[in-house]
């Protein structure tokens, strides 16, 4: 490629990408997920372009230990999504992969039944990029897709620490799925997973245990503090690997979904989501300015005045932040 053809592109990094998108464009929106994990500086003319076409996705959280089924809800979900007619994406997060483009979950689906589906779109995506873990880097991955045009996305992740809380604050409905056996319900109900699911799933529920895991979700539930009003999380009992429960659990998302539009809890969320967003970015910028090289960053001048008893560290503090606007 000679440097004139390559011009155009340079000036105006991102154009085309969202139009190309948009079409359908399988690589066009590859490239852009890829410009979101990787931080990359071309994104900001992108997600400016991407602004007004976003709002439209419904987004579904999936988390839950390994082995419990994930996958195999992810793709029984998208099936029964695509006989609905519906654009679907998925964007499995492996928050414990520095690396990209992993052969996690998305892939293992991408594998089977919707490989040759041009109205889906799987995508694995590594959570600790440059924009500080899933909650920097997804909600953009989520806002690409969502301009791409997909009406439905659900983001899987492993439910490990951190990350299971943070796919509650990403999607619209967030499902919990446990299994029997794998770790029982009580547990999860210590890692606060209670406060998160929307909806409950045993999935696996061929097998033994199953009655006991949902009578355990159940008295769980009975224990929370719900008013008149509130949501309370139904439990779906599901078999995804013969597609057993999965219209059930389609309908119970879909009241999900129409209690957050009439109870205003689906507007709040958004707002939620957006207030983390800027959050999020603004510190990781505040963070890059602060760390330079040695002897270049602002701080290091504020430093040396610090140490030498010149002025106090709040003072310091406000001066970095007055600095960094
Ligand atoms: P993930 O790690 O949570 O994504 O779990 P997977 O979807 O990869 O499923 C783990 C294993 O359980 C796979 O071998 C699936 O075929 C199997 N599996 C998934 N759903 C069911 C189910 O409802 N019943 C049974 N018996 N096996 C299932």
């Amino acid at each position: 490629m000679t440097r004139a053809s390559r011009g155009p592109r340079a000036q105006e990094p991102g154009a085309g990408l969202v139009r190309r998108a948009r079409d359908g464009d399988v690589r066009a929106l590859g490239r852009l997920v890829s410009l979101v994990e990787n931080g990359a500086p071309e994104l900001r003319p992108v997600m400016r372009e991407l602004a007004p076409l976003t709002g439209q996705a419904r987004v579904l959280g999936l988390t839950g230990a390994p082995g419990v089924g994930k996958s195999t809800v992810t793709g029984a979900l998208v099936a029964a999504y695509r006989e609905r007619g519906l654009r679907v994406a998925v964007l499995a997060v492996d928050p414990t992969s520095p690396f990209t483009g992993g052969a996690l979950l998305g892939d293992r689906i991408r594998m089977q039944q919707h490989a040759t589906d041009r109205g889906v779109f799987i995508r694995s995506m590594a959570s600790r990029g440059h924009l500080g873990g899933l909650a920097g880097a997804a909600p953009q991955a989520l806002r690409v897709l969502d301009a791409a045009g997909f009406e439905l996305i659900l983001v899987e992740t492993v439910g490990v620490g951190q990350d299971e809380v943070e796919i509650a604050s990403l999607a619209d409905s967030t499902l919990v799925i446990v299994a029997p056996g794998l770790g029982d319900a009580i547990q999860a109900a210590k890692a606060g997973i209670l406060e998160i699911a929307d909806v409950f799933v045993v999935n696996k529920s061929d097998k033994p245990g199953a009655q006991e895991t949902v009578r355990d979700l159940r008295g769980m539930i009975a224990m929370g503090q719900y008013g008149a009003g509130d949501w309370k999380p139904p439990i779906v009992s599901t078999v995804a690997s013969a597609g057993e429960g999965i219209a059930e659990l389609a309908a119970k998302l879909d009241r999900h979904a129409a209690w957050l539009g009439a109870s205003g809890q689906g507007e709040r969320r958004r707002l939620a989501r957006a207030r983390g967003e800027i959050t999020v970015l603004a510190l990781a910028q505040l963070r890059q300015r602060m760390g330079g090289l040695p002897g270049d960053s602002p701080i290091d001048e504020l430093a040396g005045r610090v140490a030498a008893g010149e002025l106090d560290p709040y003072s310091a503090a406000d001066e970095l932040i007055a600095g960094a606007g």
